[in-house]
């Protein structure tokens, strides 16, 4: 049986006070007890502001990004050792937004799950197609392609890692995957790990789905036997939303 994970990306966006009012709101509004596991991605500036509250509430922190050196002339990056001063259990690898605003390719996000995942990080691979690839039946050469260069051969066990399917077409863009077509994406993405990993690792790797999950449709998209959290952008922004989706995420 896997624990539920549910992600809260905050992008560039929050404040310091503003994210002590969040964890104040959201503290009381989680469900208690073991329940799924959930981890917010603040800007980096945020991470230390919020360690202690979000401890207490249950909460672990994770970096949006990473780079894969220790230290060093690397203007404008962070290490996995920093994160980890910082407070990170967790870091997020490939989001779209990393792929496809600042151009990172296969090779450099795998650079980056080697180097976080070494450092005892876990980590996130973001995965997911172009509405041009969707829309030209690419979609699934796409997403095997970005999983097995990510995970193929990477020196972490599935507790270390997980996977989330986030169809680049349904990031703040309103529109999701159907349930349908997130289960099936999320079982073709467990069959190849199992290829590539063996049985075991798959079935006990997370694969969850991102991509305009809100509080309305979460409980949907969570049916899928192969769905095992969201990681969600915009909604996460609102205390009071995001726990609705983790608690979507726990029924
Ligand atoms: C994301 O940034 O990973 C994301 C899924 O964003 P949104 O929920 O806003 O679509």
């Amino acid at each position: 049986m896997r624990r539920t994970l549910t992600g809260g990306n905050w992008k560039m966006n929050g404040t310091p006070g503003g994210a002590d009012a969040y964890l104040g709101e959201i503290a009381g509004l989680l469900p208690s007890g073991p329940g799924p596991e959930v981890v917010l991605f603040p800007p980096f500036t945020l991470l230390p502001v919020m360690a202690g509250a979000a401890r207490k509430a249950g909460i672990m922190l994770g970096g949006q990004d990473l780079f894969w050196e220790e230290g060093g002339a690397f203007t404008g990056e962070i290490s996995p050792g920093m994160l980890v001063d910082a407070g990170c259990t967790w870091f997020l690898a490939g989001h779209s937004e990393r792929r496809h605003v600042m151009g990172e390719d296969d090779a450099t996000v795998r650079r980056k799950l080697e180097a976080g995942t070494a450092s005892g990080l876990r980590g996130i691979l973001c995965v997911g197609e172009l509405l041009e690839e969707r829309e030209t039946g690419r979609t699934e050469e796409t997403v095997r392609r970005q999983v097995e260069a990510g995970i193929l051969g990477l020196d972490a066990g599935p507790g270390n890692l997980a996977v989330a399917y986030e169809p680049v077409w349904a990031i703040g863009t309103g529109l999701t995957a159907t349930p349908e077509e997130a289960q099936r994406v999320h079982a073709l993405i467990r069959g190849w790990i199992g290829e590539a990993r063996g049985a075991g690792f798959a079935e006990a790797l997370r694969i969850i789905y991102g991509g305009s999950v809100k509080p309305a449709n979460a409980g949907e998209i969570m049916k899928g036997p192969d769905v095992d959290g969201t990681l969600v952008g915009g909604a996460s922004l609102s205390a009071k939303d995001f726990a609705l989706i983790v608690a979507a995420s726990d029924g």
